[in-house]
């Protein structure tokens, strides 16, 4: 089984419209709806490779219920803490061919009581279970600047088995724990933009990206810098690669990441090799991007995809 950390997740609504007018009244069809946020969307994925996950989240006031109650009908199971505070909506706007604009709210603090429970919660999924994989996906509101940091040294001292810890975080979060956390995952996978943000510079190519990682050397065992449409850059262990994805029939491309950190999770408790990680990682990103639902891959698109991927050492 594969264990899923979510702090701040959502009820997602995904809106399609040809052209989005700022600043007037826009006119929607009834949007698409599914609870999201980062770990709940790979716990999907993971599922639709007919895989074991169980999805640790927090829920809140009445979108939690309703969060909760979706939740039912999905394919992997959940453990939730209970918070005070209300759970998140995020709005998601697919307009003006291949644009996507997201209204996201902030997520609720983190009290050092419900710290504490999380992470004794944390510790007893994993032990009952005997989870060795775990991947931690997404924000967590920034006055917990270093509730990852403490959270990375409470699974990599407090569990008697090795654990493989997945980190799917951004901004400060991404640059703490790169720069100041002794404590390490062992994979972590911004896109580019967030890649950029380590270096506080814009990134905006792949070659730039290939520059960077040659220039710091990173100590994560697997950095997979994800490109969008143009596939990925990836640094698994001491090696660099360029990855390219075929081109496909855009639908919706919400949720890309986290079926790529879904896919690198499935791939660790399979024990795939870095190839097929790379392989497995961007078909499940790309196959996302062929589903309206986020997170949503069918196998048959991931097994064909996946032959089609290029994996160059640079
Ligand atoms: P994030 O969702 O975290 O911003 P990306 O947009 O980089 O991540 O997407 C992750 C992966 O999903 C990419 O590396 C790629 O494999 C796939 N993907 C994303 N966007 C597209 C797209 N427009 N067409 C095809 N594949 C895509």
């Amino acid at each position: 089984m594969i264990l899923t950390i979510t702090l701040n997740p959502s009820m997602d609504y995904i809106y399609h419209i040809d052209h989005f007018n700022l600043g007037k009244q826009n006119r929607f069809n009834t949007p698409t709806k599914m609870p999201g946020g980062k770990g709940i969307n790979a716990s999907r994925t993971i599922a639709s490779l007919n895989t074991e996950v169980l999805a640790f989240i927090f829920l809140g006031g009445t979108n939690g219920k309703i969060i909760y109650k979706e939740l039912q009908k999905e394919k992997f199971s959940n453990y939730h803490i209970k918070i005070e505070e209300e759970s998140r909506n995020a709005i998601t706007i697919m307009h003006d061919n291949e644009t996507h604009t997201e209204i996201v709210e902030k997520g609720p603090l983190i009290s050092e009581e419900k710290k504490i429970e999380t992470f004794n919660s944390i510790l007893e999924i994993i032990s009952a279970n005997h989870i060795n994989i775990v991947s931690v996906n997404g924000s967590v509101n920034s006055e917990n600047e270093f509730f990852y940091n403490e959270l990375l040294e409470v699974l990599r001292t407090k569990i008697n088995h090795e654990i493989i810890i997945l980190m799917d975080v951004s901004k400060e979060k991404l640059k703490n724990i790169v720069n100041k956390s002794k404590y390490r995952p062992d994979f972590i996978k911004p896109n580019l933009f967030e890649f950029g943000e380590l270096y506080d510079k814009e990134i905006t190519e792949k070659s730039e990206v290939i520059e960077m990682l040659k220039l710091h050397n990173i100590d994560i065992p697997y950095v997979l810098v994800s490109c969008g449409g143009d596939g990925a850059v990836a640094k698994m262990k001491n090696k660099i690669y360029d990855v390219s994805i075929p081109s496909i029939q855009l639908v919706n491309p919400t949720g890309s990441g986290d079926a790529t950190v879904g896919g690198v999770a499935y791939s660790f408790e399979n024990h795939f090799s870095d190839e097929e990680i790379l392989r497995q990682a961007m078909a499940c990103g790309v196959a996302n991007a062929m589903e309206s639902g986020v997170g949503v891959v069918s196998q048959e698109n991931v097994n064909a995809i996946s032959k089609q991927i290029t994996i160059k050492e640079v």
